[in-house]
């Protein structure tokens, strides 16, 4: 069906200002799109809460998260990227020109989305984390790891995440450390040794957070466990804990409008094309294997050049007048990564 549109039609949106949303809104913009990028309430994405990127390449002395955002941003915009802070409520895609809505109340339209929503800390769900957090319960240890200058903290998490930010919080807490479900680590190896060589950091094997408890004065002062092997509860006295246990992508805006796999991440073909003609996604909505900045701004790249080339189809050829349901558009835009079978010595 044709929008009704309120008279200006962009290019592009592209929703989302961690690295792939940068990347798009670079690779647009120097197209010649005059490409909106709308920041959404994260500010900068997952990044901009990381203390320091050692392997994004061009960077040997590594560099902070929000210094690295900064450098992204100054580059697109310098190519004539606009920038809306804003949150996107609502996109509405049975209709060409797809509409972005947001909380700020307002409505664009545009020929064209590269969806860059990311992924968000994935909370314990015991009691007490709700109501404390903020109180001691923290999911960003640059953030707030100053407020914990000589305390005591729990770190929960196995990966590289937990060990990075357990890392950093070694710089201010008197002791970390680190709760996990296992008796081994996911984390990389160099984060590993690390970690093993720090004398602040201390391990806490095969335990979960039951609750997080918090003192008279509403912050928090200690945590119920659980053995996972032998089921055995405990307690610790801590003042902090710090959670760092995987993420989920922000895919709320996505459900029964695109296809999502069973782990609620937007499926693209190996272009970047979701099941509707002229939406792209990239970064960790799509990706959950990956999940690096370097990747994300790959898969930015690759969504920007997949819409350039889009919107040029689309300007020549038309759909059919673009008349109807994009949704029934040829589904020459979308071909699934191909399964590839084992090739035959
Ligand atoms: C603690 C920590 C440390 C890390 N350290 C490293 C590292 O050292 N090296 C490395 O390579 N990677 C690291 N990563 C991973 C890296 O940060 C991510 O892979 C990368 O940020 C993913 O980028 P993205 O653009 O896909 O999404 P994100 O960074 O997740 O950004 C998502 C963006 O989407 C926006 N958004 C979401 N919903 C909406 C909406 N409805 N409307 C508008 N906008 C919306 C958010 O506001 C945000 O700006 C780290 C991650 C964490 C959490």
């Amino acid at each position: 069906m044709a929008a009704q549109t309120n008279g200006h039609v962009e290019n592009t949106i592209i929703i989302g200002s961690g690295p792939a949303g940068w990347t798009a809104g670079l690779y647009t913009a120097r197209g010649n799109l005059n490409p909106l990028l709308i920041t959404g309430n994260d500010y900068g994405g997952q990044v901009s809460v990381t203390y320091e990127v050692e392997n994004y390449p061009g960077f040997p002395e590594g560099l902070s998260g929000p210094e690295l955002v900064d450098r992204m941003k100054i580059q697109a915009e310098k190519f004539g990227l606009r920038v809306e802070y804003d949150h996107v409520s609502e996109i509405v895609v049975d209709q060409h020109p797809f509409e972005v809505r947001t909380v700020n109340g307002k409505s664009y339209f545009a020929k064209s989305l590269i969806l860059c929503t990311g992924a968000s800390p994935r909370y314990l769900g015991v009691p007490g984390e709700k109501e404390l957090t903020g109180k001691g319960v923290s999911y960003c240890a640059t953030c707030d790891g100053f407020f914990f200058r000589g305390k005591d903290v729990l770190v929960v998490g196995g990966g590289d995440s937990a060990l990075e930010e357990g890392l950093f919080l070694t710089k201010f807490a008197s002791r970390v450390r680190i709760v996990h479900r296992r008796d081994e680590l996911r984390a990389s190896k160099i984060l590993q040794q690390r970690a093993r060589d720090n004398e602040k950091i201390e391990f806490v094997w095969n335990s979960v957070i039951t609750e997080i408890h918090g003192g008279e004065d509403g912050k928090v002062n200690r945590v119920s466990t659980q053995d996972t092997v032998t089921e055995a509860a405990g307690e610790l006295q801590t003042d902090g804990v710090f959670v760092f246990i995987g993420h989920v992508p922000n895919n709320s805006l996505y459900g029964g409008k695109l296809d999502l796999d069973e782990d609620g991440h937007l499926i693209v073909d190996s272009r970047t094309r979701t099941n509707i003609p002229g939406i792209f996604a990239a970064g960790e909505i799509m990706d959950k294997v990956f999940k690096q900045v370097a990747t994300s701004v790959g898969q930015g790249t690759a969504a920007a050049i997949q819409a350039e080339k889009w919107l040029a189809d689309y300007e020549a050829e038309g759909y059919e007048g673009a008349d109807h349901d994009p949704r029934e558009w040829p589904a020459r835009a979308y071909n699934p990564m191909p399964v590839r079978e084992p090739v035959a010595a």
